[in-house]
Order: C-alpha cells, then sequence, then structure tokens
C-alpha cells in the first residue's frame, strides 16, 4: 500500500533539500493533486513518487453551496466513512471549519454529530487535505484560506495528537505557513488535554464549549460533564491562559429554556472572572429530532445585555451555511434537505 503524504509532517517529506522544498511548494504552495503536475521535478522522480506515495485519501467528494456563499464539503474516505468541512468566505478573510473525526464520542444532546456516534479519528492527513481540497475546488491557492478552525466533527482533543500534527504540518514554513493566531481549537471542555495542549509547541487559540455555567444544566447536555467539573475547566483554561497568553473564547449554544435564563448570564459572568474571556453566543442551530430549539432573539439579546453590562466581552456567531446543513451542530452526512427541522 501507498504511503499517505499528507500525514508526514514536512520535515519527513522524502527527497532531500531543495527537491524536498520544491515538492512542499507544489503540495501546500500550489496545491497540485498529482505528483505528474510537478513539472520541475524531473520526470524520474515523480515516477518514483507516484509509486511510493498517494497524494488523497479521499474516494469521492460531494459539495453544498450555501446561499450565504459557504460551501459545505462532504468527503468520502478510502475506507467509506465520510466526514465534512465547511468552507466560509467573508469580506476579508476566508476561514474553514474542518473535522478531526468521523462522528464523535462525546454525545452532547443538541449536537448532530454527537448523536451519531464514534466512527473513527482522521488521521493528520486526512484533516490537512480538507483544507488543500477545498482549496483546489475554489480555483485558489491554499493559502488564501488563512483562517482554520477545529470546529467541525468531532472532539480534537480526543484526537490529541493527530490534530496538532495536522496544526505542526500546516504551520511548517517550508509548505502552507499558516499563522498560529489563525487557528482556533474548540473543545468541549477536558482539563487534563488542555493542560498538555499549554505546553506544546504550538499553541492555538482556545474555544471551549461551556454552554452552562451551573453543573445541573451542563451535565443535562453534556455527557463529559459527568467526568469533568466546569471548576477543573475553567482552572485548565487559566493555566491555558498563563502559559499562552492569550483571550480564551467561551462557546455558549443558546438552548431554549435550557441555558438562557438570565441568572445564568450572571452565574457565567461571575465564573469567568479573573480570566481574559469572550463569550460567543450561538444561536441552536436545529436539526430533525433535536429535541430542542434556539433560545429567541430577544432572549439572545437579554442575555447578551446582561454579560455585557456585567464586563464580559460577548458577541453572537451567525452561523453559516444553515441551508446547506453546515451551520454549527448540523454536522451529520445529512443532504441539506433533511438536515433543517
Ligand atoms: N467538539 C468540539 C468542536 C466541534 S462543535 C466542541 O464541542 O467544542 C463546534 C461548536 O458547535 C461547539 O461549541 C458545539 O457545542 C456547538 N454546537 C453543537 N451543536 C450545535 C447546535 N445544534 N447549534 C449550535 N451550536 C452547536
Ligand atoms: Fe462532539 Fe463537539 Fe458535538 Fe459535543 S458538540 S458531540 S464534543 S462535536
Amino acid at each position: 500500500m501507498k504511503t499517505y503524504l499528507l500525514d508526514l509532517h514536512p520535515d519527513a517529506y522524502p527527497l532531500e533539500g531543495y527537491r524536498r522544498k520544491q515538492l512542499l511548494e507544489w503540495v501546500f504552495v500550489q496545491g497540485v493533486a498529482h505528483f505528474a503536475d510537478m513539472s520541475n521535478l524531473p520526470q524520474n522522480i515523480r515516477a518514483e513518487l507516484e509509486q511510493t506515495y498517494a497524494l488523497s485519501a479521499f474516494s469521492k467528494v460531494e459539495k453544498f453551496p450555501s446561499t450565504d456563499g459557504s460551501t459545505k464539503y462532504l468527503y468520502t474516505l478510502l475506507d467509506g466513512r465520510q466526514m465534512e468541512a465547511v468552507l466560509m468566505p467573508y469580506q476579508d478573510r476566508v476561514t474553514i471549519c474542518v473535522s478531526t473525526m468521523v462522528g464523535c464520542p462525546a454525545g452532547c444532546s443538541f449536537c448532530a454529530t454527537g448523536r451519531m456516534g464514534f466512527g473513527r479519528n482522521l488521521t493528520a492527513g486526512e484533516v490537512v487535505e480538507q483544507i488543500l481540497y477545498a482549496a483546489r475546488d475554489q480555483g485558489w491557492q491554499p493559502s488564501t484560506i488563512r483562517n482554520l478552525v477545529f470546529m467541525g466533527m468531532g472532539e480534537p482533543l480526543l484526537n490529541y495528537q493527530n490534530t496538532l500534527n495536522a496544526a505542526r504540518i500546516l504551520l511548517h514554513a517550508d509548505g502552507l505557513g499558516m499563522s498560529q493566531r489563525r487557528i482556533t481549537l474548540s473543545t468541549v471542555g477536558l482539563p487534563k488535554q488542555i493542560i498538555q495542549l499549554a505546553s506544546e509547541d504550538v499553541t492555538v487559540k482556545l474555544a471551549i464549549s461551556l454552554h452552562a455555567p451551573d453543573e445541573e444544566t451542563r451535565k443535562k447536555i453534556i455527557p463529559t460533564a459527568h467526568a469533568h467539573s466546569i471548576k477543573d475547566i475553567l482552572e485548565s483554561a487559566r493555566e491555558y491562559q498563563r502559559r499562552s497568553k492569550r483571550r480564551v473564547t467561551f462557546e455558549y449554544s443558546m438552548l431554549a429554556g435550557v441555558n438562557d435564563h438570565l441568572w445564568q448570564a450572571e452565574l457565567l459572568a461571575e465564573q469567568l472572572r479573573g480570566l481574559i474571556a469572550h463569550v460567543n453566543l450561538i444561536p441552536m442551530n436545529a436539526w430533525a429530532g433535536s429535541g430542542f430549539a434556539s433560545s429567541s432573539e430577544q432572549r439572545i439579546q437579554e442575555f447578551y445585555d446582561t454579560l455585557e453590562k456585567l464586563g464580559v466581552p460577548v458577541s453572537v456567531r451567525r452561523s453559516r451555511g444553515r441551508d446547506a446543513g453546515a451551520a454549527c451542530g448540523q454536522l451529520a452526512l445529512k443532504r441539506p434537505a433533511d438536515a433543517a427541522a
């Protein structure tokens, strides 16, 4: 079987010296899909690479454009399993949201991916290729996509090494040369892994899916809350902040009647004291059979105002791609027509 080239760290790429740099440039700067197109490499080298290495782990790709300009990519892997990425062009930047797993073992009750259960971890290359493929499909060089969020399917800190290796590959100066400041890792909140992450060579931005400031509510919607207390999660966030010197984002999906009481906004503000934090309110994205509804616009505004008044930096995330089944929490391999509730 061929070796999947994208799984390798750039320092471990085949070829020596300037030839290796040329190869990296073809893969990460030009974004070509075939060794045959690497025109400044001699024919015999191209043929050898072709024999030993594979440049893709995708057997099929479907895409679902949204009316808001974002595009959902549904990737089928060589073993037939599937996962998704969402490409989101904004006025001043392009962001991609990638998956780190097929499905997710965490099982959060409002998340369609969680409802699917766990398929398997993605390899580092399978994470990296989501970006290379989407750029190529748009007719762009990969560097057009400058912002990366690990917020697709899966819990990145439960696929720790592969996720981190994917970041290392994307950051490498001879390859894509992404910036650490433009990579955000979103986690359900696993204190041990967050503390470990704080000591890595790579310091990405951290987003923690808190979703409730009180244990009772959090345990109702997030199974891992039974194992990890809010106190421990916040302590690990402080540690991450001490080492990385970065602001930590707290995600808060607004679920009507569940976590949107104003006392919860007050308690949240209290919990976050002492942290340089930012709260991102996410209106719940509906999906068939979830049993949850989004808080009303009015309640979201009240929750927002309460946090703001208490001095907590807060914003509302308007999820992209709802009509393509591409919004936060909707990734479940559904065709757009089936995705919305
Ligand atoms: N596993 C990671 C990253 C993927 S989920 C995590 O949980 O953080 C990305 C974000 O979308 C998380 O904050 C998640 O809680 C949120 N989310 C999940 N389902 C949602 C839904 N239906 N509506 C709104 N946000 C949702
Ligand atoms: Fe997994 Fe995140 Fe969905 Fe929870 S919200 S099930 S951790 S992908």
